[in-house]
């Protein structure tokens, strides 16, 4: 697969010192796309067309619907609501004609078609899109500057969930000795970080424990979503 490179976005994110780069970047491009799709590009002919087959997961749905603006989100909900429901009731019209063993096979088939309705998302592919990038550039960055790999050693790490998406990028990108140096860089900052978020929850409950002497330190104190967007990622 060909990626772009993100050189400038990638090394902002890091400035910023989130717990996780990705989880930080794939968070600027949600907030992107919704302003997106609440702009005039939704009402253009060729998105109204995607939409008709596309559409949004619940997630997204509901995050274009908190946004600004209701006029094009309100017509393409139109043009997409037309065309499910158009598709949904063809569906259930078979489901209804059907008996026996016939009818729990293509009662199965319509909840299929339902759940894949609700997994395909224009902006979700989009997002996904931008994280690939964005993961491809941590990993050629590596490769290619020498100062970016102590950037990335002194970095907070990142979390379970983008891991995903790291380890199989690095052999797409590095070869031989880069891709042992890369995997023994990113198991030490997984195992450090991972052990300074254990810890910050042990200082947390401090302040609950009437028989220590210990305050919860001001770092501390928000130790448990930082345990939760180390486990789940950017949720
Ligand atoms: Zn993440
Ligand atoms: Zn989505």
């Amino acid at each position: 697969m060909k990626y772009e490179l993100q050189t400038i976005p990638v090394l902002d994110a890091y400035q910023a010192r989130p717990h996780c780069v990705l989880c930080y970047l794939e968070r600027q491009s949600e907030e992107r796309n919704t302003t997106f799709f609440l702009g005039n590009s939704i009402m253009a002919p060729e998105m109204r067309v995607r939409l008709n087959e596309h559409g949004f997961c619940p997630r997204h749905l509901y995050k274009l619907l908190d946004g600004e603006g209701k006029l094009g989100y309100s017509l393409a909900l139109a043009t997409h609501l037309d065309s499910v429901n158009k598709r949904v009731a063809s569906q259930l019209a078979a489901v209804s004609r059907s008996r026996g063993r016939a009818l729990a096979r293509s009662a199965a088939e319509f909840c299929r078609r339902l759940a894949d309705q609700e997994r395909d998302c224009l902006m979700c592919e989009r997002i996904r899109t931008n994280l690939l990038n964005f993961t491809y550039t941590v990993v050629r960055l590596y490769a290619d500057e020498p100062e970016f790999k102590e950037t990335l050693r002194q970095s907070t790490g990142f979390c379970f969930h983008h891991l995903q998406d790291l380890v199989p990028m690095a052999p797409e990108v590095l070869r031989g000795t880069q891709l042992d140096e890369w995997f023994t860089d990113l198991i030490a900052l997984h195992e450090r970080s991972t052990a300074t978020v254990i810890d910050d929850l042990e200082a947390f409950t401090w302040q609950f424990d009437y028989q220590t002497e210990l305050t919860t330190p001001e770092h501390a104190r928000d130790a448990v979503p930082r345990a939760v967007a180390k486990l789940a990622g950017n949720r």
